[in-house]
């Protein structure tokens, strides 16, 4: 029998995400989390799907991320899922940054995480986390096969135009300082999904498509092809995220540093962790800040003010970037929810042939839809995310095309 289960697995610095697929019918047999990894306070919540629904948790500490998938492994085995089952044909892990290396997924070997360490300087954060989830992976099941998909891997056809800061080329090439771009495998699956929901292929369409997660970040699609995308050599650039500030001049940087008197550490803190909607209003859940809106909050609507402005000034430059538009999709968490910020960004617009229609815009579903009206030029749509899907989708595209498989063998 041929084996068609994939787990993905998601590893953060203090936390592992995970799901087991079925890529036959693309159904998801178990979900999970690990969270506060390395803390007193861990905690396992483990979800059994289908017809024998059902969640566990535990508590108490769980030390590292060898521990924590360990007992991953021993949830999913007593659900009957476990690692050693004969139809786990792969393990499909996240990997943020993935550089100008890899612009594929990609199976691990030795050299792979030789490559992935030495992206550490620009991504260190979350690969040194990728890293641990692989390596732990590889020490339960080393004979199956383990595939990398990379976050920046559907912005690697970015033109040299959009992926280059315009300084010295010498130094942005020793230092690899260049636009990368992240979120691709939401990027990637979105785009597809909005030409499906528009009954199009992908190579005829061009999308532009508004990540809006707790972090967020914008891409510009040709025909399937990223061509462009808001986030640069970190995920920091670009619109304004939860906590990230998102773009803004360089030199507050120095001023915070010469003036302020801050450390470089404090300011990364500043930027990456305490700006955004935190910082402008204190709050970066989107529904804490309509509710303070709605009660008269100065500070919360202009937190939403400035959130929208930014979103409207990437529409307007990707659809310049583009030309022709023919949808503009919504998706991540406030972009999926937050009927409010979608009317907003859109308001006003109708000289790019963009309208939102006030009904569809209200209805609340996890299906992708239209919002715009029919008469609209340009399509306005919802489309839920789906990360994992796309990553045992890439996954086993990988290794059910029988390379990965001989490899391991
Ligand atoms: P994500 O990173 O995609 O999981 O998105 C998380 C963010 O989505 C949260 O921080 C909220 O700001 C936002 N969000 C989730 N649910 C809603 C909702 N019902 N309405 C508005 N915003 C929401």
């Amino acid at each position: 029998m041929t084996a068609t289960r994939v787990l993905v697995l998601n590893s953060g610095s203090s936390s592992v995400k995970y799901q087991l697929l079925d890529m036959r019918d693309h159904s998801r047999l178990a979900v999970g989390l690990v969270e506060r990894i390395g803390e007193r306070t861990s905690h396992l919540t483990h979800t059994r799907l289908g017809e024998e629904r059902a969640t566990r948790e535990r508590g108490g500490p769980i030390a590292d991320h060898g521990a924590a998938l360990e007992a991953v492994a021993e949830e999913l085995a007593a659900d009957g899922l476990g690692l050693d089952s004969p139809d786990l044909a792969a393990i499909g892990h996240r990997v943020v940054h993935g550089g100008m290396f890899f612009t594929e997924p990609t199976v691990v070997d030795e050299s792979v995480l030789t490559e992935i360490e030495r992206l550490i300087p620009v991504a260190p954060l979350h690969n040194p986390a990728n890293l641990t989830g692989i390596r732990t992976a590889l020490g339960l099941r080393p004979d199956l096969p383990q595939v990398a998909v990379f976050d920046t891997a559907f912005h690697t056809t970015m033109p040299e135009h959009a992926a280059r800061y315009a300084i010295d080329g010498r130094i942005a090439d020793r230092y690899r300082v260049r636009r990368y771009g992240f979120h691709g495998t939401s990027h990637a699956y979105v785009s597809r999904a909005t030409a499906e929901l528009l009954g199009r292929a992908p190579e005829d369409v061009n999308v532009i498509v508004l990540h809006l997660g707790n972090g967020a970040s914008a891409s510009a699609v040709r025909g399937g092809v990223c061509v462009d995308t808001s986030m640069g050599l970190t995920p920091l650039e670009g619109l304004v995220m939860g906590t990230r500030s998102g773009d803004m001049d360089p030199a507050v940087i120095f001023h915070l540093r010469r003036v302020g008197g801050m450390s470089m550490d404090e300011i990364d803190t500043l930027l990456n962790k305490r700006s955004g909607l935190f910082g402008l209003c204190g709050d970066n859940d989107m529904r804490e800040i309509q509710r303070r809106i709605d009660a008269g909050d100065a500070q919360a609507k202009l937190a939403f003010d400035v959130y929208v402005h930014r979103l409207r000034k990437y529409i307007g430059a990707y659809c310049a970037v583009l030309g022709r538009v023919d949808a503009v999709v919504f998706t991540a968490g406030v972009g999926e929810n937050a009927a409010a910020v979608r009317r907003a960004a859109i308001e006003g617009l109708e000289l790019f042939g963009l309208a939102v229609d006030e009904e569809r815009n209200a209805v609340r579903s996890g299906e992708a839809r239209l919002i715009s009206p029919d008469s609209a030029r340009v399509a306005v749509a919802v489309v839920p995310t789906d990360e994992e899907m796309e990553i045992a989708t890439q996954t086993y595209a990988l290794v059910a095309n029988g390379t990965a498989l001989e490899d391991h063998s």
